[in-house]
C-alpha cells in the first residue's frame, strides 16, 4: 500500500489507516486477529483512544512483537494537566510500549474546550512534557468542527489533525486543509463512510447514516455492492490533501475490503472528478453556533438532511431522515436568534421553510 508523508513529523503512513474504536466490541482474540491482518496487508498507522473501551489493550496486545514498523496514535479526552498525565500512562500500559509515536487531544469540538486543554493547566502541557522526556514523538488535535480545529493547530502547537471529511462531509476540506497545508500540519481523515458529523457515531457497514447501505441514492453515488461503495467511498477521501483515511474497522473482512481499496488506490479519473463534484454554496457547515433553538429545532441536522436533498439529489433518503426527527422545522417562531448567530450568514428561517415543503410528505 502507498505511504504518504504525515506532514511535518515527516512519518511515512499508509494512506488507509486502522480506526481502533470498534474493536472495543470484539472479543480479545478475534481483536488481535483483526489488527493483525491489519498489519500484514500494509496499514501501518494505528489510531485509539482512552475513551475508546479496551481498544488500546487489544491494539497493544497485537501489534507488541511488530511495534518500530508501527505508528500507534492515541488520544487524551482529559481536558487538564493532571488527569490527561494519568491518561497518558495508562495509554503506554495498554499499548505495551515505551511511547506514544503521536499522543492526540480528544474530541475538541468548541473554543472553551480548547482554551481549557490549552491554558498552563491543561492537557496540551502533559503532550509538551511526554515530548520531552520521549513518551511521545508529536502532538496532534482532534475534533468534529474545522473552524475550531483550523484555529488550533494556526498556534503552531499541534503536528497532526484528525477530522471528519467524506463525500458528503467536507467542510474540513474549505475550513481546515489549506491552514494545515500553510502550517504543515499532517491531516488524518476520521469517518470516512459516515454521513452523521458531530456526536454521532457510526462505523463501516453500520446503517445508521453509514454511506455504506442499501439506499438506492447512495448506491448510485458509490456503487451497488459493499467493496464498490467502500473503494468509491474511500477514493473519494484519499483523493484529497491528507495523508491518511482511519475507517472504523471490527472484521477481518472489513480491514480486507479496506486495505484493498488502499492497495489499487490511483488518481481519480476525470468521470469520477465529475462524479464527486457538488455545487456546495451557502450551506450549512454544522458549526452548532447557531444553538440552542428555543422551540428545540436541531438546525444542523435539518440543514444537513437538506444539504442532502438539494446538493447531493438524495431525494428520498433526506425526505426519510427527515422523517426521524422528533422536532420539524415547522415548529419555527421566526423568532430569528439562530441567523444573528450563523456565522455563514445563512437564510436559516427561509431554509427550514423549503425543507418543511419540500422534505415533510
Ligand atoms: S428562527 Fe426558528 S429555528 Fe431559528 S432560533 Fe428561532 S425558532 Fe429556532
Ligand atoms: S446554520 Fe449556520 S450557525 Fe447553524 S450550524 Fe449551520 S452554519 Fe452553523
Amino acid at each position: 500500500m502507498d505511504k504518504r508523508r504525515l506532514g511535518r513529523t515527516n512519518l511515512k503512513v499508509s494512506i488507509v489507516g486502522f480506526g481502533g474504536t470498534w474493536i472495543a466490541e470484539l472479543n480479545p482474540d478475534v481483536a488481535e486477529n483483526v489488527v493483525k491482518h491489519a498489519f500484514e496487508l500494509g496499514i501501518n498507522y494505528f489510531d485509539s483512544a482512552r475513551w475508546d473501551g479496551d481498544s488500546e489493550e487489544k491494539i497493544g496486545a497485537a501489534l507488541q512483537d511488530v511495534r518500530d514498523q508501527c505508528i500507534i496514535a492515541s488520544k487524551t479526552g482529559s481536558r487538564t494537566k493532571h488527569e490527561s498525565l494519568n491518561d497518558l500512562k495508562v495509554s503506554l500500559k495498554n499499548l505495551r510500549t515505551d511511547h506514544l509515536d503521536i499522543i492526540q487531544l480528544h474530541g475538541i469540538d468548541d473554543e472553551k474546550t480548547l482554551r481549557k486543554a490549552m491554558d498552563q493547566d491543561g492537557a496540551l502541557q502533559t503532550c509538551k512534557e511526554a515530548l520531552k522526556e520521549g513518551l511521545a514523538d508529536f502532538i496532534g488535535i482532534t475534533g468534529h468542527k474545522p473552524q475550531i480545529l483550523a484555529k488550533a493547530i494556526a498556534t503552531g502547537s499541534f503536528d497532526t489533525v484528525l477530522v471528519p471529511i467524506n463525500l458528503v462531509t467536507r467542510q474540513a476540506l474549505e475550513e481546515l486543509l489549506p491552514i494545515a497545508k500553510i502550517h504543515d500540519v499532517g491531516v488524518v481523515a476520521m469517518k470516512p463512510f459516515s454521513a452523521k458529523t458531530s456526536n454521532i457515531v457510526t462505523c463501516l457497514y453500520q446503517p445508521s447514516l453509514s454511506l455504506i447501505s442499501n439506499e438506492p441514492e447512495l448506491k448510485r453515488l458509490l456503487g451497488e455492492t459493499t467493496e464498490e461503495q467502500v473503494n468509491t467511498a474511500l477514493r473519494y477521501v484519499l483523493s484529497q490533501d491528507i495523508a491518511v483515511t482511519i475507517p472504523g474497522l471490527r472484521s477481518i473482512k472489513e480491514v480486507e475490503t479496506a486495505a484493498k481499496a488502499g492497495q489499487k488506490y490511483t488518481e481519480p479519473t476525470m468521470s469520477e472528478k465529475e462524479r464527486f463534484s457538488f455545487d456546495l454554496q451557502d450551506y450549512c457547515r454544522d458549526c452548532g453556533l447557531c444553538m440552542p433553538c428555543p422551540e428545540s429545532i436541531d438546525i444542523p441536522a435539518i440543514l444537513r438532511f437538506y444539504t442532502f436533498y438539494e446538493t447531493f439529489g438524495f431525494k428520498e433518503w433526506s425526505r426519510k431522515l427527515y422523517r426521524g426527527l422528533e422536532v420539524k422545522a415547522d415548529k419555527c417562531s421566526g423568532c430569528g436568534d439562530c441567523e444573528i448567530k450563523c456565522p455563514y450568514k445563512l437564510s436559516i428561517k427561509e431554509k427550514l421553510k423549503k425543507v418543511q415543503y419540500y422534505l415533510h410528505n
